[in-house]
């Protein structure tokens, strides 16, 4: 199960996927929040919290980071400007949190589901129009498979405010390859229509996730840049916090998707082993710590 939540909610609200794994993560992220939040919140972390055995062995259960919400710490988040996309995915494959997120779906289906989605929402008509706003025709998702006798699909980007960190990697590799469909904007702004960003984002991201999968025939499985787009491609959920534009969290997260396409979301298994361990840090007792507060100088690798 992989859990998340809106951005400054004081707790995960959605489950986003169902998947088995060998650790319950829900109870293990109720225990951490309950146990070990309250205990560094109260400044009795080091005095009160046991050594926990597992995270001692450095056992650590699969997507916690998603409880972690940057949504007030990170001032810009990327703006997406839909009319210069042209569908490469190389800003959802450099994020290195699984932040900025793509999607192709045929363009009634899209239709569709913007006015379903926009129907629940209180200002439907502005909910409506930012969902728009996420998509583009593009060459490679709709004259493509148009050749081909399929429906045009549009191509979607969408990023997650609770993930992102504002380290603008993305932005940096569209602007790079000469598309300028990025840029960063203060989160503290409000639109044109007198709209938070964080609103809008956390509005736009549940359409996102309320969305079907891209279809295998508008995806070449064998093409790294379309890997992203595939239903196995967040299993690695984010939220670690890596340093800005980190190449190891980045290369992780398309590692999990390739093998998750390649064996299943159940065939692998990842086994951490020193280095930029900033998804989970140890006090000297081997007393779990909130992720935030892991200090080099004082963890060790065990
Ligand atoms: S890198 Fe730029 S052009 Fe490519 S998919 Fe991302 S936003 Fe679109
Ligand atoms: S700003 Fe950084 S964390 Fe946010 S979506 Fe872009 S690459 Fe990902």
């Amino acid at each position: 199960m992989t859990v998340t939540k809106d951005p400054g909610a004081p707790r995960e609200t959605q489950v986003v996927a169902e998947a088995k794994h060998l650790f319950d993560v829900q109870a293990y992220v109720d225990d951490f929040n309950r146990d070990v939040m309250n205990a560094y919140r109260g400044n009795a972390a080091d005095a009160e919290l046991p050594a926990d055995r597992d995270a001692a062995r450095s056992i650590i259960p699969p997507g916690t980071a998603a409880a972690r919400d940057f949504s007030h710490l990170a001032p810009q988040i990327p703006e997406f400007i839909a009319d210069r996309c042209v569908g490469c995915m190389s800003c959802v494959n450099a994020c290195p949190d699984t932040a900025i997120l793509g999607i192709a779906l045929q363009t009634s289906i899209v239709e569709a589901r913007i006015v379903s989605f926009a129907e629940t929402e209180p200002i439907s008509a502005r909910a409506s129009e930012s969902a728009r706003a996420h998509f583009v025709e593009t060459k490679k998702y709709g004259e493509v498979p148009a050749r081909h006798g399929l429906e045009p699909a549009l191509f979607g980007i969408f990023v997650d405010p609770v993930h992102c960190k504002g380290c603008a990697e993305c932005v940096e590799v569209c602007v790079a390859l000469g598309y300028d469909a990025l840029r960063m904007i203060d989160k503290a702004r409000a639109d044109a229509n007198g709209e938070p960003t964080l609103e809008q984002y956390a509005r736009d991201i549940r359409l996102y996730r309320s969305l079907p999968p891209t279809p295998p025939e508008y995806r070449n499985a064998k093409a790294l840049a379309d890997v992203m787009l595939g239903d196995h491609a967040i299993g690695y959920v984010g939220g670690a916090g890596s340093c800005s534009g980190c190449g190891e969290a980045t290369a992780i997260r398309m590692l999990v998707a390739a093998t998750g396409q390649t064996y299943g979301e159940e065939g692998m298994g990842i086994v951490a082993s020193t280095g930029c361990n900033s998804v989970f840090a140890l006090g000297p007792g081997g007393e779990r710590r909130p992720p935030h507060l892991g200090d080099r100088r004082r963890r060790r690798d065990v």
